[in-house]
């Protein structure tokens, strides 16, 4: 295990009840004054000693502010000496644009959640001058804020307060205290994660024994669906020029996705801990964006979800539970065939959701064999021998869907808690379960 401390960036609107927008602008005047002081000051030859006290005692703004906003002009103009040889330019001495006021959580301003679970804010520019009101910004850093503040294992950190797209924001931290979190090298199992349009796959291999230990497809296809239904909408309200409705449905649509995915990466997570010291690993994004020879699929597949999102999700509420995530670049995992003995691969090898490999005619599932492909892709980059693929175990589905199909579902399967309706539950689903057997060939 390791120590590190996890940070995360946190962005939010501000919503005001109490208080002037001009005394934030005031406050953010005062700060660029303050930042370019002290530039000024570095110019002239002054001691940073001398500078700190000299500029944080004539400043207006809450004296704790002032000592963080002279502390990062000095950082700036220390990355400056650090870099000047690389020909980094020095920072300017006098810049005109307002500067973001940089506040400590408790002193520049404070969060508290109230009784409707709103996260309301408090900012001094100025000792005793208050300007209060709501945070609001997309549900999932909203849940991030509230766990950190009714949690004592986090430490809500330093916020900006910027002006931007006509709106005041706030840009804050919030860091895990002394987490730990596993050492990928040391992982005993192996989680290979396939994410796509409607579904992500699953797959865990024992790092010494290379079984496939289990692995699950968790479908989502009311993401799908609704992404789709608003695509529609929205195209068919900018004909008629409804810009601002256009704006709404743009909102609910994210919001929609947003709980969705929540509920998706939750129960990835509480999949994966159910195995000894996992990693989770994922297709390098940054690869597949880079590579251009991926073909169409992936393209679609690239845009047409919010990839980054469901892994974020993920590998933050994995990293809560120390558990590491990891990449590997993403080498045909949806192509290739997964027998040690064969990897042949070929576009032809896939057909929707069905894969079959042309050379050797092994069958599966297509996201789960992918899922298989990408925990194979970490051996590799461990330098580790890729085991050979022995049996596969029968290929598990569940759907998390948006109805309340899945609310009443107090029927807890075996994979999961509340939430999630399990599939091969009737008669048909049995065979369709049989069939899939069927298909993984055995070697
Ligand atoms: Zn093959």
């Amino acid at each position: 295990m390791q120590d590190s401390e996890p940070t995360h960036t946190l962005l939010f609107g501000l919503t005001l009840h109490e208080g002037r927008s001009e005394n934030l602008h005031e406050g953010c005047l005062e700060a660029r004054r303050v930042r370019n002081e002290v530039n000024r000051l570095d110019d002239e030859g002054w001691d940073w000693n001398d500078i700190h006290d000299t500029v944080v005692d004539n400043a207006t703004l809450v004296k704790n502010t002032t000592q963080l906003l002279v502390q990062k002009a000095f950082k700036e103009i220390e990355t400056y000496h650090a870099n000047k040889d690389d020909g980094w330019s020095r920072p300017f001495p006098y810049i005109h644009e307002p500067y973001p006021m940089r506040m400590n959580h408790n002193e520049g301003y404070a969060l508290t959640v109230d009784d409707s679970g709103d996260v309301r804010f408090r900012v001094s520019c100025k000792p005793y001058n208050y300007v209060k009101g709501v945070l609001r910004g997309n549900p999932d850093h909203l849940e991030r804020v509230k766990n950190a503040l009714t949690s004592e294992a986090w430490r809500v950190g330093v916020a900006e307060l910027v002006y931007k797209h006509d709106e005041w924001q706030l840009h804050m931290t919030v860091t895990h205290k002394q987490h730990t979190v596993g050492v990928p090298e040391e992982a005993d199992t192996v989680v290979g994660v396939d994410i796509n349009e409607d579904c992500v796959a699953l797959a865990a291999m024992n790092r010494t024994t290379g079984d496939v230990l289990d692995s699950v497809v968790i479908e989502y296809p009311d993401i799908k669906r609704v992404r789709h239904e608003y695509f529609t909408k929205r195209k068919r309200m900018q004909k008629v020029g409804q810009t601002a409705f256009e704006t709404v449905v743009r909102t609910e649509e994210r919001d929609f996705v947003h709980d969705q995915l929540h509920k998706v990466s939750r129960d990835v997570t509480r999949w994966v801990s159910q195995f000894n010291d996992p990693v989770i690993v994922f297709e390098d994004l940054k690869d597949m964006r880079e590579s251009i020879n991926y073909g169409t699929r992936m393209n679609r597949r690239l845009h047409s979800l919010p990839f980054a999102a469901l892994r974020d999700m993920v590998t933050y509420k994995a990293t809560w539970n120390g558990v590491p995530s990891d990449d590997v670049k993403p080498e045909y995992t949806s192509q290739r065939c997964p027998r040690t003995d064969c990897l042949h691969k070929g576009r032809a090898n896939r057909h929707r959701k069905r894969f079959k490999c042309k050379k050797c005619g092994f069958q599966d599932h297509a996201d789960r064999k992918a899922a298989v492909c990408v925990a194979q892709e970490w051996f590799t980059k461990q330098n580790e021998n890729v085991p050979s693929l022995e049996t596969l175990p029968r290929v598990k589905k569940v759907r998390r869907t948006a109805s309340g199909l899945c609310e009443e579902a107090d029927s807890h399967g075996p994979i999961f808690g509340s939430g999630v309706h399990r599939h091969g539950t009737s008669a048909q689903g049995e065979s369709q379960v049989r069939e899939e057997l069927k298909t993984v060939a055995p070697t």
